[in-house]
């Protein structure tokens, strides 16, 4: 009982959190975006594409992370960003 009323406390101040550093937008697509009826990993995927905090080369390379080329790994025709590899590469 005692362990449910601190992870009650917790997730209270995980929203309040959230919802103070979230502008009114992000925070009307985060609770929007929660609320859809599919796989959570799903949900995760969706939201780092959403943010476009995935792992893609700009993104890494961003990071500081070196690497050889920035290009598509799927097709090698563009830069490898979130747009290109979800919704515009041909082959991925
Ligand atoms: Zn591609």
């Amino acid at each position: 009982m005692k362990e449910d009323a601190s992870m009650v406390f917790m997730l209270i101040s995980a929203y309040k959190s959230l919802r103070n550093v979230m502008s009114r937008e992000t925070w009307r697509r985060f609770g929007m975006f929660w609320s859809f009826k599919v796989l959570s990993s799903t949900q995760v995927v969706a939201w780092w594409v959403l943010l476009n905090k995935m792992a893609t080369r700009d993104n890494l390379g961003r990071r500081g992370v070196v690497l050889e080329s920035n290009r598509c790994v799927m097709c090698g025709g563009e830069e490898e960003t979130v747009n290109h590899a979800f919704f515009s590469c041909k082959i991925a």
